[in-house]
């Protein structure tokens, strides 16, 4: 019996009865999985999860009539590295992949994508990697180089050639994963493909045919757009405003003569054409009204939002196209689709753009899945989950067992609609690209479902308490106040708990002074 056989048998003996299975899947037909991932689309940007700002209808039908997370973390929100934590199973400190900017990724450890293929499943990756080493553990992969451009973007294949392709990175990356699944596949295999998007990423740049969508719309600026960062001094030293490090150009498109224009050198004159004929008035008006101050913030916060809005609908069309290919081809009982992205946002709040903290918006993460037959879970799943798991949860889909050594545990249970009552009551989070773009302190943490407590370290020595029940926005560092002695002590025991039973060098107080 091979291992996929095996998985099956797993699956029988698990969650669902021999009737109903009998009923919708052969014992010849494992799971299939279709990741899908983007890159920086915060949850506040899916009207599934938050309907103040845009509707993204076709994301809404993956949560509607599945599940939705809403406490789903990542455990360092940078991209490279949160790709690390997923492909791993295991935090920064197990993967090494500490950052951006010094680090290659080991593409000789052990990875969720390796295990599945040995178990006879086929892998794919399409689309963004930003693992710097080439993809390892596939029967498939074309990624773009770095960030990826989104006109006419290059790819590198397989064979280590980088091509031009033409078109709209996001309907690009679609119509390989599509083609990919139709035509390039062993269609007696299950598979896992990742669909990695480059949206919504910096610098926000719509698909032509989107320029003028939410031109007309005024979002409303986030209740703490000003905050004074009182009591969090490395939240003071960050460079990721809106008013202050936005850039007119390269971010915001007031493109002046003279000025580096290379973002939309890769477009086609045609579509070059639409969009200087596009931007010329409101490039004209800008420079023309002279704004400063809270006027120039709020100007380049209406801006962000709309490119940011903009990028999303192509997203959100392209994981429409994927979902009715599914259906299309009667797959969507036999295949968990998820969509999740590679860590959240700040659309304003802190009056800032970008990630890195473990404030809410960053640290959380968008996770919503349409689930197969079989696994019965439906509506809001509340426990805390994080990235970590996403391969944990796919292998025990698969019915293979786990590595020993992944750090993340399997979320199938959650799935099938159960509660664990053991299930894990805190989150570990460590941070360390410093100094580096944005200027966001390293710093380490624990999240429990009601309080966070963060240490800043190396150029600073700074903790943060808040309680996320009364201070959601976490505006009020209380740590060192009176009555919070006891969470706080609580807090640190569960910290340096997580730090040991993940191996993590970096440790406060007497453990540390040890090494
Ligand atoms: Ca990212």
């Amino acid at each position: 019996m091979n291992k996929l056989q095996t998985g099956w048998l797993y699956t029988l003996t698990g969650a669902v009865s021999a009737v109903s299975l009998a009923a919708c899947m052969p014992a010849s037909k494992p799971y299939n999985i279709v990741y899908i991932m983007t890159d920086d689309h915060t949850a506040q940007m899916m009207s599934c999860y938050d309907n103040r700002y845009i509707e993204t209808p076709n994301l809404d039908r993956i949560a509607n009539d599945g599940v939705r997370f809403v406490n789903s973390f990542v455990a360092n929100s940078l991209s490279g590295p949160s790709r690390a934590c997923m492909f791993t199973g295991k935090h920064t400190c197990g993967n090494k992949f500490y950052d951006n900017t010094t680090c290659v990724f080991d593409g000789s450890q052990q990875t969720f994508p390796k295990i599945l293929r040995e178990n006879g499943y086929q892998t794919a990756v399409i689309g963004k990697w930003h693992l710097e080493s080439l993809p390892t553990g596939f029967d498939y992969w074309e990624v773009v180089p770095g960030q990826g451009d989104y006109f006419n973007p290059d790819f590198i294949t397989m064979n280590n050639d980088t091509v031009v392709r033409k078109g709209y990175i996001t309907n690009l990356i679609t119509d390989m994963s599509i083609d990919w699944m139709e035509n390039r596949r062993n269609k007696e295999k299950p598979f896992c493909l990742f669909i990695h998007h480059k949206a919504i990423h910096r610098n926000w740049l719509p698909e032509i045919k989107n320029l003028a969508l939410y031109e007309d719309k005024t979002f409303p600026l986030p209740d703490n757009f000003y905050d004074d960062y009182k009591g969090r001094p490395a939240a003071a030293s960050q460079e990721m405003s809106i008013f202050k490090d936005m850039d007119l150009i390269y971010d915001l498109k007031m493109l002046k003569e003279g000025k580096d224009l290379s973002y939309i050198e890769r477009m086609d004159a045609d579509d070059r054409k639409a969009f200087d004929t596009f931007y010329a008035p409101i490039i004209e008006d800008f420079y023309k009204r002279d704004l400063k101050g809270k006027e120039l913030a709020e100007w380049k916060y209406q801006r962000y939002m709309r490119d940011y809005a903009k990028v999303v609908k192509s997203l959100d069309d392209n994981v429409g196209r994927v979902l009715d290919y599914l259906k299309e081809k009667d797959m969507l009982d036999n295949t968990l689709v998820v969509y999740t992205s590679d860590q959240g946002f700040y659309m304003g709040e802190h009056g800032w753009f970008d990630k890195r903290f473990m404030y809410e918006e960053s640290m959380h993460t968008p996770l919503i899945m349409h689930l197969p037959k079989g696994l019965d879970a439906r509506g809001d799943i509340t426990e805390l989950v994080q990235n970590i798991d996403y391969g944990p949860t796919i292998l025990d889909l698969a019915g293979i067992s786990l590595p020993e050594d992944m750090h993340g545990i399997s979320m199938l249970p959650l799935l099938k609609g159960e509660h664990p009552v053991n299930w894990r009551k805190a989150l570990y989070y460590h941070f360390y690209e410093y100094p580096a773009e944005h200027m966001v302190k390293r710093h380490y943490g624990v999240r429990t479902e009601r309080y966070k407590l963060i240490h800043f370290y190396n150029d600073i020595d700074v903790w943060e308490l808040y309680d996320l029940k009364n201070d959601p926005a976490e505006m009020y560092n209380i740590y060192g106040q009176p009555g919070t002695e006891e969470v706080t002590a609580e807090l640190k025991t569960t910290l340096l708990d997580l730090q040991q039973q993940y191996n993590d060098p970096v440790r406060f107080g007497p453990e540390r002074d040890k090494e």
